[in-house]
């Protein structure tokens, strides 16, 4: 006998999870069905972003910063300590004591939303009168039939053509997140944000962690003038980048008891280099995640990358069957899926859920961090749009200053003829959090003169924020 539901969702991680909540409390009978297993093979809702992305990466960024500060910064503030030591194995634990947090309180989200969860591999069967029959495969095979279904079944590391993940020596994001013990030599392909914060975790344990970048420019993404300041600090600290390379043959072996992968590339000049290290960390993308969805059955359409096709409304080609987050078009970024899960909520309901795409905000929680909402001066330079240009350091901030973490700027874009903020870009100490002000500001099409007159508390970071918006009328107070 079949489970009836007015929504099946399938994918419980911040797409899934977030959409399946919101479905429940616009008063739908609610199925989430999710696959992930713990280390002892009980559920483990919140996909990547919980298990292996957001969350996990965050908590060994902290460890590590912690340590590098015992190690290099305590000293400037009067405190000196024994030897500093890192034990990685209590890191890890402490990380995966984390995650489980984050999975139980999904856990504990699902029964206060009274959404009906379901541990194992959600497929499509067949379209059926009203709706779509699913099977999900797991401890116990159960039948289910939804009116509506959402899927949300993310994505995985993309790997390097020919070079598998081993996840020992050869790491996707996962295995990047378990390395047992600091490698002496960390090498890393691909300097995107997963890159950078992974090798920012080791290189602060002590690595000598070298990144290897295919693309010409650093940050190809990111604002011009925040790039170079980032990575300037990058270079800084020892973080070696190269950029324009060409991966060539990868090979693992063993010298003496330890093994090592080498790495064939040529550099910008276009002269072969070999890099030899002890473990190797491919970060160049991920694809789109459909496999054991059955999509065929029920002929749900995939695009060439094997994204599922939907509108502006994440609407696919199958009445009744939506898809959000990392599986469709879009930036991948958690805070991306959960706003379209809520939003297609919302659409079933019959209510307007949108997202507002030009207001996602991006960050990379490297240190310094990088954070950034609306277009880079490169874009509006390329669309020919008037703009003004208003930037403020740390180094003029007094929290900044107290802080002893003056990299960085505030840099706000705004029109030309209209004052209308375009983008803020900030490399610096807490851009993660400063940024939430400029996305408000954003989606209120707020002018660079609304946040000049805004007051702020003194002293805090978000001063230089006030202070970015007054340099782009050339008046700012403290520089
Ligand atoms: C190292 C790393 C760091 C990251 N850091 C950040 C960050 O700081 N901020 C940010 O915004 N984003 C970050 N991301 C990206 C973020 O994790 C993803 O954008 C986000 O998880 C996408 O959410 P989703 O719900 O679309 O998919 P996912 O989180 O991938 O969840 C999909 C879920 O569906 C399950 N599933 C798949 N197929 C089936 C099936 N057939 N049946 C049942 N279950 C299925 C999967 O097991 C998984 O649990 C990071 C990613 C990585 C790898």
């Amino acid at each position: 006998m079949s489970k009836q539901f007015d929504v099946i969702v399938i994918g419980g991680g911040p797409g899934g999870y977030i959409g399946a909540i919101r479905a429940a409390q616009l008063g739908f009978n609610v199925a989430c069905i999710d696959e992930w297993k713990n280390d002892k093979g009980g559920p483990a809702p919140g996909g990547t972003c919980t298990n292996v992305g957001c969350i996990p990466s965050k908590a060994l960024l902290q460890s590590s910063e912690h340590f590098e500060h015992a190690h290099k910064h305590f000293a400037e503030h009067g405190i000196s300590t024994g030897k500093v030591t890192m034990d990685v194995a209590k890191m890890v634990g402490r990380k995966d004591a984390v995650v489980k947090q984050n999975n139980d309180g999904i856990l504990y989200l699902f029964k206060k939303n009274k959404v009906s969860f379901f541990h194992g591999r959600g497929s499509f069967v067949k379209a059926v009168e009203g709706g779509y029959e699913i099977k999900v495969a797991g401890a116990a095979e159960e039948t289910l039939v939804g009116k509506q279904v959402i899927v949300a079944t993310g994505s995985n590391a993309r790997a390097l053509p020919g070079v598998a993940f081993d996840e020992e020596n050869i790491l996707s994001n996962d295995g990047a997140l378990r390395i047992g013990a600091v490698p002496k030599k960390l090498g890393v392909i691909g300097s995107g944000v997963i890159g950078l914060e992974m090798g920012s975790v080791w290189r602060r344990l002590g690595a000598d962690v070298t990144v290897l970048e295919g693309l010409p420019t650093f940050l190809g993404a990111v604002d011009e003038q925040i790039a170079k300041e980032a990575k300037k600090a990058f270079d800084k600290q020892g973080l070696k980048i190269e950029l324009g390379v060409k991966i060539g043959e990868i090979k693992t072996g063993k010298k003496g008891k330890e093994s090592k992968v080498s790495v064939a590339y040529t550099n910008a000049k276009g002269e072969a280099q070999a890099l030899e290290v002890d473990k190797l960390i491919v970060s160049i993308g991920r694809v789109p995640n459909t496999i054991g969805l059955n999509a065929e059955a029920v002929g749900l359409q995939l695009d060439e990358r094997g994204a599922i096709v939907v509108d502006g409304d994440c609407r696919t080609n199958l009445p009744g069957v939506w898809a959000v987050g990392d599986v469709v078009r879009g930036p991948m970024l958690a805070h991306k899926a959960e706003e379209e899960g809520v939003a297609v909520a919302e659409r079933i309901a019959g209510q307007h859920g949108h997202v507002n795409f030009n207001t996602i905000p991006w960050v990379i929680y490297t240190s310094p961090e990088i954070a950034w909402v609306g277009r880079t001066e490169q874009q509006l330079k390329e669309q020919g749009v008037k703009y003004k240009a208003g930037t403020f350091p740390f180094l003029a901030n007094g929290r900044a200053r107290a802080l002893g973490d003056t990299t960085g700027m505030v840099k706000f874009l705004a029109d030309a003829a209209t004052d209308e903020i375009l983008g803020v870009h900030i490399v610096g100490p807490m851009a993660s959090e400063l940024i939430a002000e400029a996305v408000v500001a954003m989606e209120f099409k707020a002018s660079a003169e609304d946040i000049a007159r805004i007051c702020r508390a003194h002293p805090s970071l978000s001063e230089a924020t006030k202070e970015a918006a007054l340099a782009v009328d050339k008046r700012t107070l403290n520089f």
